[in-house]
Formats: C-alpha cells, structure tokens, sequence
C-alpha cells in the first residue's frame, strides 16, 4: 500500500500543490502551514560540511579475521579466525568543497567504523602512508594554503608552494600526493594505512607500537594528471558512481589488512620516530603481518543520513588499541569529535549510523543536549549514584607502560635534510613502475608553472633534495611550460 501523504506533524493533506489564498489569484495566507513548514524545512537542508573530507562517498560491508593476532592485540573482534564485525567506510578528498570533483589530485580520506561488541572502533585513515605535517599548530596554515586564496577565491600555486618548500618535513608527503598515486582511479583501486603509529596490547598485558595497511585486493590503479583533468571535467562524481554502482553489480571490493610492529626497545633504536607522522616504517626491517580482510558489500540506503551524517573520531577505540604519543594524532583525538558536535550537534552518537551496536550506551551524567531522540536515559539519576549500582567491566591493563618525563615547554619540531631520505627511498622505488618517475616530475611542473618564478625556483631545489634528477627534471618542464624571458 502507498504511503499517505501527511504534513510534518502527520495530518493528511489531499492536495499538496493547493496553496491557501484569498480567492484563486489573490494574496497567501500565513495559516498556511503545509506550505510554510515545507518552506521552512527547505531552507535548513544544509547542514555545516566537513572543514576538510567534505566530498564523500561510504559504504557497508563486513571486517573477517583471518590470521590469529591474538598476541599483538586483545580486542575482541580480533579474538577468533573468521569473525566478523560489520563496519561502514567512508571515502573522502580532502581540499575540496562537497561539490568537487573526485579526480582532483589530493590524498584520500579512507576512514572505517567497526560495530564491535565492545563499542565503535573508528580506524580513520588515508590511502598515504605519511602526512604533511608532524606539528599539529601547522594544520590550519597547511589546510588554508591548499584551498583558496582569500582575496581571489581562487586556488593559488604561490600559497601551495610556499607553504610546504617552508616546510620540508612535507616532502614526502607531496612526493607521493604527485606521483600518479595521488590520482586514484577509484576508490575500490587504492590502499588504506594508519599513517600514525598506534599501540595495540594482548591479554598478557605486553603493547607493540603498530603500522596498519589495508592494501586493495583490486590492485592499485591511478588516473594520469591529464586524465584527471579531464575527468573532473567530465565526471565530477566518477569515484562515487564507480563505488555505488561496482558494489550495485555484486562487485564488491575488499582490501586485505596487514599490521607492522615495533616493541618499546625497538623503537628506541629504529633511525626515525615512531611519532613522526612524515615517516613509513620499512617493510624489509618491519615485516607486515596479514590478520583480516575488510570487504564492502552493501550500498547505503540514504546518502545523507547514513554518509553525510557519518562521524568518525580517532578517539573512538576499543580495549587494546590506544593511540601513541604522535602529536598529531594527539590533536585529532580532540578536533573529530569537535566538528561532529559543531556540524551534528552534541548528540552525534545518537544517529543511528554513529550509534554503537553493543546496546550497553550507558553513561548516566551525558544527558539532554540538542536532538536528544533516545528516551535520554528515563528517569535513571543523571549522576553516578550509589542507588543505582552499574557494573564497571574490566580489563586487562599493560605492564610496563611508557615513562614521559620533561619540563613542560613549547617545542616545534623542526625540519632537517633527513626529511628528503625517504622521498628519496620512493623516487628509486618509482623507477619499478612504467613512467612513473617521469609522471612524477610533470605532475609537479604543470602544478608549479601556475607559480611565481622565485616560488618556482624553491620548487626546484626542495625536490633536488629528494633527488637531483627529479629536481633537474622539474626545472626543464617547468620552465618549457613557464619560460622566463
Ligand atoms: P619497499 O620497496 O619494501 O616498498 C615500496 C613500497 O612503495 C611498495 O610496497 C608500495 O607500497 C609503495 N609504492 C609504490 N609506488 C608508490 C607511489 N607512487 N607512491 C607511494 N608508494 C608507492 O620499500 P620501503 O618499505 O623501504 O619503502 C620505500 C618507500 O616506499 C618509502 O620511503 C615510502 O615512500 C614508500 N612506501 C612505503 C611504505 C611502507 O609502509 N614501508 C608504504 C607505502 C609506500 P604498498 O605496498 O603499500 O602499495
């Protein structure tokens, strides 16, 4: 049976286009409500989009243990091989507006919420090993250089450039972001990595510092710059109908999952920190180590309500999996869930695709707040209360944690030229691969011909630290497409 037609509070209306006014032409009348409510409604479809990660795309599908790792790690939906716990992943660019094209070349967003039995496990990463930046002050400067100039409106290659040849420890970062690998050709063809070192413990109450790598079972595959540019043109939304539709087919796209680790002792010896957001782990000294599969099977039903309305915060983990001392990684606990509360509203956890599974949300002080539809906890005292006894599960905690001593002081993390050995690492690894060392250097050009010559040449001298071919290589391109008279 249809459903009836009803106004916001669920009267019938027999005839929705049939708008109260004096006579057939005359002036409207206010006690119209099917009319003003629909008016009103309209008006505040727009919700504030994500700062950064604004263009999206998500979907449902299953996490399956397939290797014990048990040993690194206690959480519960790792405990058994072939377990599975639901999750919903979320696609994202970064720099761009909700509108933007997919094809544009930036790092993605790759950010998955485990339904596990013991709360939401938010695993929010990008499809690049490293970030831009190791000192969480610098975001807002970095994230203000590559959207648009506040004068002009415009995206500005002279605000691009000075910002990260100002800031080396970008370098590896952009030497990725400007290999083809920062034009995936989807979604489904792109890997997942933590980026950030996170700590994981087993019951015996030993912790490892831990890489992540979901690597796609799709294989790897990349839009050159000139086919980006032409499919951003051409289909602005190519990454979302590519992930709907394949997913629609019964394709659905997997990715096996791989962790690193790294005892305490170890990482006191390795030449890098394992704080430093800039830096991979390699996988010759840090073996990867398979335990899951995650796999994405079944499309939203709503875009906004299920994608849109999609909240992952890095602080949202379970037993066992803590976050490290990465600074960075630090100030993302804080900054998700802060824009979930500006962008959703304080009671963010309450829409279903944010809302734990486990039905055990019990934490009697959190109540009221805007949109508060859970029945608010009834009439339970909203404080702790010896009345109204709760039981505190436990479990078990690690021995031999870290020991952080110091003075409390500022300190800024400064760049030295060992920031260029690991760009350096994958500019050789590129000569693997068809073209891609050649890409790599007129992706670059064709970007920083856009420059003024004086950011230009910082261009040619940051990448020449990263290899003197490629710095040479640029300069020759560039100045091709950019002569200087
Ligand atoms: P390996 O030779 O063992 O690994 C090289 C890795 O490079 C590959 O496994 C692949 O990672 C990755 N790769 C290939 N093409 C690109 C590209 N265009 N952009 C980014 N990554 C690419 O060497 P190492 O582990 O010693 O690392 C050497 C360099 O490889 C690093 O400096 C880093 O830039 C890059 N890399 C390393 C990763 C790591 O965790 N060790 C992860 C990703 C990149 P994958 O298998 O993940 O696709």
């Amino acid at each position: 049976m249809a459903p009836v037609y009803t106004n916001s509070n669920g009267c019938p209306i027999p005839e929705p286009f049939a708008t109260q006014r004096i006579g057939k032409h005359g002036p409207l009348l206010l006690q119209d409500f099917n009319l003003i409510d629909s008016l009103a409604h309209f008006d505040r479809e727009r919700i504030p989009e994500r700062v950064v990660h604004a263009k999206g795309s998500g979907a449902y599908g299953y996490f399956e243990v397939t290797d014990d790792i048990t040993d690194v790690c206690g959480a519960a939906f790792l405990d058994t091989i072939g377990k599975r716990t639901k999750v919903f992943t979320r696609f994202s660019t970064v720099g761009g507006e909700s509108g933007s094209p997919d094809a544009a070349r930036d790092p993605r967003g790759f950010a998955t919420k485990f339904y596990t039995e013991e709360g939401n496990l938010d695993l929010v990463y990008n499809n690049t090993p490293v970030f831009f930046i190791r000192d969480p002050s610098k975001f807002p400067h970095f994230i203000h250089t590559q959207k648009r100039n506040p004068e002009t409106h415009l995206k500005d290659a002279n605000m691009f450039w000075d910002y990260l040849t100002s800031n080396p420890e970008s370098a590896h970062q952009v030497t990725i972001l400007f290999s083809d690998r920062g034009t995936p050709a989807s979604y489904r063809e792109m890997n997942g990595y933590s980026g950030h070192t996170y700590k994981w413990s087993n019951k015996k109450g030993e912790w490892f510092y831990v890489q992540v790598h979901f690597i796609s079972d799709q294989g790897i595959k990349t839009l050159n710059n000139e086919e980006a540019g032409a499919m951003s043109g051409a289909n602005p939304d190519h990454a979302q109908e590519d992930l709907f539709k394949e997913i629609a087919k019964g394709n659905a796209p997997s990715w096996t999952c791989y962790v690193q680790t790294m005892t305490a002792e170890q990482a006191k010896k390795a030449p890098f920190s394992v704080f430093d957001l800039t830096k991979v782990w390699p996988h010759a000294d840090y073996p990867m180590r398979r335990f899951g599969k995650l796999v994405l099977n079944e499309n939203p039903k709503n875009y906004f309500a299920e994608v849109e309305q999609a909240a992952f915060s890095p602080a949202h983990t379970v037993p066992h999996m803590e976050p490290s001392a990465d600074p960075v990684l630090q100030s993302r606990l804080f900054s998700y869930a802060d824009t979930h509360r500006h962008r959703l509203g304080t009671n963010y956890t309450q829409i279903p695709v944010n809302c734990p599974v486990t039905g055990r949300v019990f934490n009697p002080h959190m109540r009221d707040g805007g949109m508060n539809v859970n029945g608010n906890l009834g009439a339970h005292p909203n404080y702790l209360a010896t009345s109204h006894p709760l039981e505190f599960k436990q479990f078990s905690l690690q021995e031999d944690q870290e020991v952080w001593e110091g003075s409390a002081c500022p300190f800024h993390w400064k760049a030295t030229d060992d920031e260029f050995k690991q760009p350096g690492a994958l500019y050789k690894v590129l000569a693997k691969y068809p073209n891609q060392q050649k890409n790599l250097a007129h992706n670059v050009a064709v970007h920083v011909s856009a420059a003024d010559p004086h950011i230009q040449d910082r261009v040619f001298e940051y990448f020449s630290k990263v290899d003197p071919e490629l710095g040479s290589n640029i300069k020759k391109e560039t100045l091709q497409l950019s002569p200087r008279n």
